[in-house]
């Protein structure tokens, strides 16, 4: 009888909204998977249902310390998504990105592991450029208070291209737009989360400013085969960047018509202030994803959301 070996794969903040998902979908395609998360946003409860398994392994680990795993891949994904979470501890966020992407890309160059960077489209920052292509070098500001985020993850990127020419690390680097979907945190203050609980609770739904600013939604399904197909099937000498995303653009006003219509409410629509340098529009172009991976979105805004809006509620339960 012959054996074969599962692929190790690492998946760093494997205990969040995107995380879950992925290591999910690894166990399926028979992987054994080795999840790293401090539980700064993520929680057990994401994972509690992949603790049964046996090639489901799960480490409490800063990824701004040292990590020695034997490991095939890594993805990494550690580092806190939303505004509410990056700008409750800046400088830890920072250090996420920079210290922490160091450290995966050591261990990526000691075991000769491929790794996955999740970039994001706030690289492009409030972007001059639209749809915002992978050669537009983008707009962010270097000292606001969204820079911890935008600059960590432009750092990253960074030292993920260094560590490409410097050492030969095989490296995946995907910008990823705006996700949604079950899991997502209840109280991150992402727009589609605050919608559905607002609608679903009955209450006012929260524009913040005049709701013509646009975002482009991506089912968090389609999100992770993409990250896969980048991981998986792309020839080590592409590593990206490369949009990933939803290039269905619309204005905030519309997602919350469309929330509030799905989930039946009788909500009504409250303005606020809009936050500091929130960009006024974003929708990846991804031709590249197209050209390369052969990829492209699949689930419709209305599925998405209906399984989100399933998700919420059952939580709510
Ligand atoms: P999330 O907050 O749900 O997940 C991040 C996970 O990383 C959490 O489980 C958190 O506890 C963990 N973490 C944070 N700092 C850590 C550290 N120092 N050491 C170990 N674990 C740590 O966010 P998400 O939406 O799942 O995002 C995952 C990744 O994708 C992030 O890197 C994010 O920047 C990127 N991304 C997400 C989106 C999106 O729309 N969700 C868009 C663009 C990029
Ligand atoms: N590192 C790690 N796990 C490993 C190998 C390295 O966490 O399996 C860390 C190590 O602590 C170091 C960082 O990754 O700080 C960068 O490693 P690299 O080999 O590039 O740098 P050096 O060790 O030469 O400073
Ligand atoms: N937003 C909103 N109401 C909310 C939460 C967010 O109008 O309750 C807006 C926010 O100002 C931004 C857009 O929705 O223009 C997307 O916000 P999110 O934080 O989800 O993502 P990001 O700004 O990082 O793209």
């Amino acid at each position: 009888m012959t054996f074969t070996p599962k692929k190790r794969v690492l998946v760093t903040g494997g205990a969040g909204f995107l995380g879950a998902h992925l290591c999910k979908r690894l166990l399926e395609r028979q992987c054994e998977v080795v999840c790293v998360d401090n539980f700064f946003t993520g929680t057990k409860e994401n994972i509690v249902h992949l603790l049964e398994d046996p090639y489901f392994e799960l480490l409490r680990h800063d990824i701004t310390f040292p990590l020695y795993v034997e490991v095939d891949e890594i993805y990494n994904l550690a580092c806190p998504a939303s505004p509410v979470h990056y700008q409750y501890d800046p400088v830890q966020t920072v250090k996420t990105s920079v210290h922490g992407s160091i450290n995966m890309l050591g261990l990526a160059k000691r075991t000769g592991a491929k790794i996955f960077q999740a970039s994001t489209s706030e690289v492009y920052g409030d972007p001059e450029v639209h749809p915002q292509t992978e050669d537009y070098w983008g707009k962010v500001n270097p000292r606001g208070v969204r820079s911890c985020y935008d600059e960590g993850k432009r750092c990253a990127e960074t030292l993920f291209f260094d560590y490409q020419r410097q050492y030969n690390v095989r490296i995946k680097v995907a910008r990823l737009f705006n996700t949604y979907g079950p899991y997502m945190h209840p109280n991150d203050g992402r727009v589609v989360s605050n919608f559905i609980i607002q609608a679903l609770k009955e209450e006012p739904v929260t524009i913040y400013g005049d709701g013509t600013q646009t975002r482009s939604f991506c089912y968090v399904d389609d999100l992770v085969e993409g990250m896969i197909r980048l991981m998986d099937r792309t020839e080590d000498t592409f590593g990206g960047p490369v949009n990933l995303g939803n290039p269905h653009e619309m204005t905030i006003r519309e997602l919350a018509e469309q929330v509030i219509f799905l989930t039946g409410s009788k909500s009504v629509i409250n303005f606020k202030p809009l936050p500091h340098d929130d960009p006024r529009q974003r929708m990846p172009d991804i031709s590249l994803a197209r050209e390369k991976l052969h990829w492209s979105p699949t689930t419709t805004l209305e599925e998405g959301l209906r399984n989100t809006i399933e998700y919420f509620k059952n939580k709510k339960e």
